[in-house]
């Protein structure tokens, strides 16, 4: 049986991905540049949900967002421009999980596009992934007003949304981005930096909580947190493509 925690110290590495890490770590010395990829320039890129048809987890995040439809089951449909449903590959073996969407996703009706969704797209390519690999959605598919954080009876009413959504994928990690989406899925009201660094397993899937890409913004220092966070995704990635148990 798997142990709920693993310490993510013993993680292994090729030695090309060691040069790679190692590469991104002097990056990241500046504190301020995160490397992008020649293939996404960190725009949004990829099919959206919407436009999947064909595969079983497709159909499942369609159906369910019909069944959303013009949500108003807690207030925060009163503010929201767009429902922000999610956004990328029903195939996706990574599925990112935010907090609520901003100003520009409410605006454009896709989930991490402003400035954090920049950062986040860098971060992705800088796992040597493309945007339109992953899926990303957020625990609240409607803006709170002045971007204030979502109350509890809010997360409560939507958090159902996001759960089906990873059921529908069953990827091989999830990545919990900040406080929000990692105490709604983990059900605890510890804090990110008391929950990262260590696996945890939801409904049997691995989850790897780091810290959201806007407080990452504001606190430069915590990109070698975050990156230690994203190489033990990638080793779960990895050690699932050999075959090795999870
Ligand atoms: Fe519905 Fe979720 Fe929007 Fe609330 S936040 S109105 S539950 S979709």
């Amino acid at each position: 049986m798997q142990s709920a925690e693993t310490n993510h110290s013993d993680f292994r590495v090729l030695p090309l991905e060691q040069l790679r890490w190692l590469l991104i770590s002097y990056s990241m010395t500046g504190l301020l540049y995160w490397p992008r990829s020649p293939e996404t320039g960190g725009a949004t890129s990829g099919p959206s949900v919407q436009g999947i048809q064909g595969d079983e987890p497709g159909r499942l995040l369609q159906a369910l967002r019909q069944e959303i439809g013009d949500c108003q089951r807690c207030r925060l449909h009163q503010s929201r421009t767009t429902l922000v449903f999610g956004d990328g590959s029903p195939a996706a073996r990574l599925v990112f999980v935010g907090e609520a969407p901003g100003y520009d996703e409410d605006q454009q009706g896709m989930p991490f596009v402003g400035r954090a969704g920049r950062l986040l797209d860098r971060m992705i390519a800088a796992m040597g992934m493309q945007r339109s690999e992953v899926y990303i959605c957020n625990v609240v598919k409607c803006r709170p007003p002045q971007n204030r954080n979502p109350s509890a009876d809010e997360v409560t009413a939507c958090s159902p949304f996001l759960f089906r959504q990873i059921e529908a994928i069953r990827p091989r990690v999830v990545c919990l981005l900040g406080n929000y989406a990692t105490q709604t899925l983990l059900q605890t009201t510890l804090n990110i930096s008391q929950l990262r660094g260590k696996d945890r397993y939801w409904r049997g899937i691995p989850v790897v909580a780091t810290f959201h890409p806007a407080y990452l913004l504001r606190n430069p220092a915590q990109k070698a947190s975050v990156w230690s966070d994203l190489k033990r995704v990638l080793e779960l990635l990895k050690e699932d493509n050999q075959g090795t148990p999870l």
